[in-house]
């Protein structure tokens, strides 16, 4: 079961499977907003040293940032119109061996073309690549309530971390902090809802594991974004797991339905069912990442659910 899920998250596209950007390294993280005035700045194209940007984008550029928090500017070419407003903030991590290597892959006009509105370094520093208003290339195929096409309706940020690939580790508290504030100012501007910030993983659980489970959601929560209870502690009693079905099964697929998981109600206890178990307990139980549906994970997806 292992094996066939590596094979799935090893097909995902995008940012957290490219490697070995490290001669691509810019110098700076981008072009210094001077004053944080969303009107100030002046327009800016060639933000990424060293890259011939696609100008056939031009009615979206970034021309300024979105928010009075934001430090500097690196455009990024990967964006197109959106279909509808930004009803959801993705939390992603970058993946990468280092913040520099990943803000370059997001500017990066070769295929595979991928971005971020914002890019979080582990000191604090917030660098914008995308303006909030058009559609940045963060999400990739997956889904939540219901619904395809995440990138038109979300806001992305990242947040640099190697990742489960390059040696996942806790967020520093600055970072942390820097995430929160912005996320409030995108979320207050937007009308983002608390239940409408998730992590990439939420969306698309069987390719994705950022933010992961050292993101601290339950701080987020505390300040306003994302939904949170707090998780019911591991214990004994019945639990389901891979292979398993019947009806049990199919009531856990439609509770994870409702919270907003990509997932078909059959019954069985398949690769999805364990891939999406397995994000639910990276974002709402932490204590233990394995894809078992054991009681204190079942209990709180119940008050998760109750708690809308
Ligand atoms: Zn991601």
């Amino acid at each position: 079961m292992r094996k066939a899920f590596e094979g799935l998250l090893e097909t995902a596209e995008g940012l957290h499977t490219i490697h070995d950007n490290a001669d691509k390294i810019g110098r700076h993280r981008g072009v210094p907003v001077a004053v944080p005035d969303r009107h100030g700045a002046d327009p800016m194209s060639d933000a990424c040293e060293g890259h011939d940007h696609d100008h056939g984008h031009d009615d979206g550029e970034l021309d300024g940032p979105d928010s009075p928090l934001v430090r500097s500017l690196s455009p990024s070419p990967n964006h197109d119109a959106r279909k509808e407003p930004s009803r959801l903030l993705i939390m992603h991590y970058t993946g990468m061996r280092d913040g520099m290597a990943a803000l370059q892959r997001l500017c990066d006009p070769n295929p595979p073309r991928v971005s971020c509105h914002y890019v979080v370094f582990e000191d604090g520093e917030i660098v914008q690549c995308v303006a909030e208003r058009r559609r940045a290339w963060h999400a990739g195929l997956g889904s939540w309530q219901g619904r395809e096409d995440v990138n038109s309706r979300s806001i992305g940020i990242e947040i640099v971390n190697p990742g489960h690939e390059f040696g996942y580790r806790p967020f520093p508290e600055a970072q942390i902090e820097a995430v929160i504030a912005l996320a409030q100012d995108i979320a207050a501007r937007n009308a983002i809802p608390p239940a409408g910030v998730i992590g990439h993983s939420d969306t698309a659980p069987t390719r994705k594991q950022d933010p992961g489970e050292f993101f601290p959601w339950d701080r987020l929560a505390a300040a306003g974004l994302g939904l949170w209870v707090p998780p019911a502690p591991l214990e004994d009693g019945p639990s389901y797991r891979p292979g398993e079905e019947g009806p049990p099964v199919q009531a856990l697929q439609a509770l994870l339905a409702m919270a907003g998981y990509g997932i078909q109600v059959t019954g069985v206890y398949d690769v999805l069912t364990e891939a999406v178990v397995t994000a639910f307990q990276r974002h709402w139980r932490p204590a233990r990442v394995d894809g078992v549906a054991d009681a204190s994970t079942l209990r709180t997806l119940r008050d998760l659910l109750a708690a809308r």
